[in-house]
């Protein structure tokens, strides 16, 4: 600015010589310089509003205007320069084809352009505008000369026709890049050729300014972009952050509970630190548990803090919230609103201090619901999630089994007690019938003959034995070949979960309850009866003289009734029951032997249909023995002629259905039933044993079948728990592979958790062999065996695969159980590096709900069925 107006002040210096010249020269001479004179002055003047108006546009540039109001500022700028009441400025994308009107204002035109809108250049119809873009020269003149020059037809629809048209190119390194007209509609002659040089020259700087504004909301939008970018990675980051504390805070949980189970000394320290172990997870201030009475009649509640509710005392079962979880067997969550709506509907009645927000879960044991564990709010600002249900679901699934495992320790404790007590007694007994004998040594017949007696006599019970039985049986036999009318029976006697009394209460329980049991049964037969004891908890009874099968069913009812009543042994009351089973006389028996079978095949029938009951051996049970002792004789015909092959199931990853591998499933071509699955023969192949043989002809087809084809990633074999019994499994396995010259690491191992309950430290080692040379281990159905976590710690288990009742459930009833398990168990087997793999996936659904799981791997029908190699 300063030099422009230095330039004034010299301009009116010139001026003022001039006149100093006046009166030496001519009028006309004076008349001519001081013309020439204003022009050069008008022209400087204009030169330098040029400057200034370029200086301006290239300020703004740089500015932080948007672009409409940049244009309207250049629009004013050009204003100051020229007539430019209409104006506008149009873009050309030449590579494109496109053009843009980036500013519009006219005033006659009620053309109303939108700025963003870009219009085909190449269908575009004739204007002025297309001439100007397509030649690249600028254009000047009345329009409608300009339009008959260039063959262009008047339309009204591009506006009237002015008086005066100019429009300049905007030239981007010789091509065109758009264009700027000025018009008026009144005055022709508005524009010269000056005008139209300074337009072009202002038409440069413009589209230079676009540039500039255009590059500098180019960059404003990256940082943006990236900012944007970068603030959504760190919030990611941080809620990874947060998932994984949570997993880690679960897992650590999870173990402490595990542990607690085995390392509380009592039952109410075990709950007390679970309350601690809950509470570190969510609001626990108010926190019990409660159990339902064996009977199912009271409510206990062996643990409870509570602010308000001192003390809870055990209560006949009624209708309040606790009951309502035991009922259905679901997880309640329940706000004051939700309360007091199922109050409505009379499903529950309150009981005790209404808490603000109540949330319990039931405790499950074998399936059974058997208490519930409850938190409970009591102010308004404290509420419990989604969140909080599911922990609390899985926290009470683990509390479940490590409540069964402490209450069998604790009996087991109580058992110990009471045996050392009794080994003392015993040797006191000892002692004195030691005395006795030496006493008595001139008795020493009667002696003999006891033990003629005792050979044939259960030592423990003193009732007749097996040896005995037979003998008997063996007569009535053949008595009755030889009458026709003969009637008679054999029942067979097991008590019912003899061996979970043995196990946790001790040998010295048990052995004085099959004596009693003895004692009732006997007091119960008629006397021409044969009660005998046939080892174990089992028992026989030779019942002759019937008048039929009703009348063994009665005895043996009577028996069960009998059996029933409450005994009390070592200061506990116990209710034993028992199963029998019976053959009825049929001249189809050759032996005694024969008739005990069946007689034992009956009773596994009454155990499987829920025990305690009476069930009587029939053709049916006949038809199936003989077809189970067939299935066996042609299972070993089969492993002769190697009649197994195995299918092979596909097993993805869920979320692109990418093949990671396969798990070989065996299947028997039988000559008679056609291509059988292992459910129709797997029991008495383990029964018999002969599942072993198969599986070695199966893994030697699946390694031959590795070997001559290369079936993408890994193929699982299923590995039954009784391989883990032979010492050289691992080394049987290796060998095959080597023989086949197949790599290790292309099999994997699939066994169950039955599998790991064993011979620990011998399974690990088998284990750990095969990893070494690379074969990984999976855990097949995991979650519905003992889901004991320490198992994953213990062993080298490389992924587990969920077992598919979860998935199942995941469409059904019990879904929000089947997701928190399989939240955990994902969480869990995340942090600790373990694969996940959820087995028998059938619909779309069961997929996107894993796959928002965060589950990686799946099998099932959904992604491809068992099938041979073709
Ligand atoms: P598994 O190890 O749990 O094998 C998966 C079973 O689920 C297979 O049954 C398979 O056909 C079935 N399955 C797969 N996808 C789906 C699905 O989407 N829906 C449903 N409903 N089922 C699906 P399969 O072939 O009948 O085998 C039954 C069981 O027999 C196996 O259960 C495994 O425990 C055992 N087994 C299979 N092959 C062998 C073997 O070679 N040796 C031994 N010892 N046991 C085997
Ligand atoms: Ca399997
Ligand atoms: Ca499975």
């Amino acid at each position: 600015m300063a030099m422009n107006g230095g330039r004034i002040v010299q301009l009116a210096q010139g001026v003022d010589d001039t006149r100093n010249r006046r009166d030496a020269l001519g009028r006309e001479e004076l008349l001519r310089l001081l013309e020439v004179a204003e022009q050069r002055i008008e022209s400087l003047r204009r030169n330098e509003r040029l400057q200034l108006a370029l200086y301006e546009i290239a300020d703004l540039a740089g500015g932080s205007l948007d672009m409409q109001d940049m244009l309207r500022r250049i629009h004013a700028i050009v204003g100051e320069l020229m007539y430019a009441e209409n104006f506008y400025i149009v873009l050309y994308d030449e590579s494109r084809q496109k053009v843009r009107f980036l500013y519009f204002v006219d005033k006659l035109d009620p053309y109303v352009n939108d700025p963003d809108a870009e219009l085909d250049f190449d269908q575009a119809e004739a204007t002025l505008t297309v001439t100007l873009l397509r030649g690249g020269v600028a254009l000047r003149g009345p329009s409608r000369d300009l339009r008959e020059q260039c063959g262009i037809p008047y339309l009204e629809s591009n506006g009237p026709d002015s008086a005066d048209w100019m429009g300049v190119p905007m030239l981007r390194e010789d091509r065109v890049a758009g264009g700027i007209v000025v018009q008026s509609y009144e005055r022709a002659g508005v524009y010269s050729e000056e005008e139209r040089v300074l337009l072009a020259y202002v038409a440069q700087h413009i589209l230079t300014a676009l540039d500039r504004h255009h590059a500098r909301e180019e960059l404003e939008h990256r940082v943006e972009e990236r900012t944007r970018e970068l603030r959504k990675a760190n919030l990611d980051l941080q809620a990874e952050v947060v998932e994984r504390q949570r997993s880690q805070e679960l897992q650590r949980a999870l173990f402490r509970i595990a542990e607690l189970s085995m390392t509380s000394e009592t039952l109410e320290r075990f709950y007390a630190e679970i309350h601690k172990v809950v509470g570190g997870l969510l609001y626990a201030r108010n926190f019990y548990i409660a159990m339902l009475s064996a009977d199912g009649s009271m409510l206990e509640f062996p643990y409870s803090v509570d602010e308000r509710d001192a003390v809870r005392r055990s209560r006949r079962v009624a209708k309040g919230l606790t009951e309502y979880v035991l009922r259905t067997g679901k997880a309640l969550l329940a706000d004051r609103p939700r309360i007091a709506q199922l109050e409505a509907a009379g499903k529950v009645r309150s009981i005790g201090t209404l808490a603000y927000c109540w949330l319990g879960v039931p405790l499950l044991h074998d399936d059974q619901v058997v208490g519930v564990i409850a938190v409970q709010s009591y102010s308004s600002d404290i509420g419990f999630s989604g969140r909080d249900l599911e922990l609390l679901t899985f926290v009470a699934y683990h509390i479940g089994s490590g409540l069964a495992r402490k209450q069998a320790q604790d009996k087991l404790v109580v058992a110990h007690a009471g045996l050392e007590q009794r080994v003392s007694e015993r040797t006191r007994e000892l002692a004195e019938a030691n005395a006795e004998l030496v006493e008595q040594m001139g008795e020493r017949l009667r002696a003999e003959r006891k033990l003629t007696y005792q050979a044939s006599h259960d030592a423990l019970t003193g009732l007749p034995n097996r040896v005995q039985l037979l003998e008997r049986l063996a007569r009535t036999i053949a008595a009755a070949r030889r009458d026709p009318n003969a009637c008679f029976a054999v029942l067979f006697l097991d008590l019912d979960r003899f061996k979970l009394v043995n196990d946790s209460v001790g040998h010295a329980v048990g052995d004085e309850l099959l004596v009693e049991a003895g004692r009732r049964i006997v007091g119960t037969v008629r006397g021409t009866d044969m009660v005998s004891r046939l080892g174990g908890d089992e028992y026989a009874i030779l019942a002759e003289g019937l008048d039929g099968p009703a009348m063994a069913e009665e005895l043996g009812l009577r028996v069960l009734s009998a059996l029933g009543a409450p005994i009390w042994i070592a200061g506990r009351e116990l209710f034993p029951t028992a199963s029998i089973g019976i053959a009825m006389w049929h001249p189809r028996y050759d032996t005694g032997e024969e008739m005990l079978r069946d007689a034992d095949a009956a009773m596994y029938r009454a155990k499987g249909t829920g025990r305690d009951r009476c069930t009587l051996f029939d053709e049916e049970m006949r038809e199936e023995a003989t077809r189970t002792l067939d299935l066996e004789a042609d299972l070993r015909r089969a492993i002769h002629s190697d009649a197994f092959e195995p299918h092979y199931q596909s097993i993805v990853r869920i979320g692109d259905a990418a093949v990671v591998g396969h798990e070989a499933l065996l299947r028997w071509r039988h000559d008679k039933h056609g291509l059988l699955a292992p459910g129709a023969f797997l029991d008495v192949g383990e029964d018999s044993g002969l599942i072993e043989q198969v599986d070695w002809l199966m893994y030697a087809r699946v390694i031959a079948d590795m070997a001559r084809t290369d079936m993408p990633g890994y193929v699982a074999i299923n590995v039954s728990p009784r391989h883990f019994r032979s010492p050289d499994f691992a080394y049987r396995l290796i060998d095959l592979l080597e023989e086949a010259e197949v790599s290790p690491s292309r099999l994997r191992i699939e066994i169950t958790e039955v599998a790991l309950l064993d011979d620990a430290p011998r399974i690990s080692e088998t284990l750990d062999m095969l990893r070494e040379r690379g074969v990984l281990a999976q855990l097949d159905d995991f979650g519905t065996g003992f889901s004991a976590l320490s198992y994953l710690h213990r062993f080298p288990i490389a992924a587990l695969k969920v077992d598919r009742s979860f998935v199942a459930d995941l469409d059904g009833e019990a879904r929000t159980e089947s997701v928190a398990v399989i939240r955990a168990i994902t969480a869990l087997a995340g942090s600790l590096g373990i694969e996940l793999i959820a087995e028998g996936v059938e619909t779309e659904s069961q997929r996107e709900r894993l796959i928002e799981l965060g589950c990686v791997y799946a099998q099932g029908f959904l992604f491809g069925r068992p099938e041979p190699l073709p």
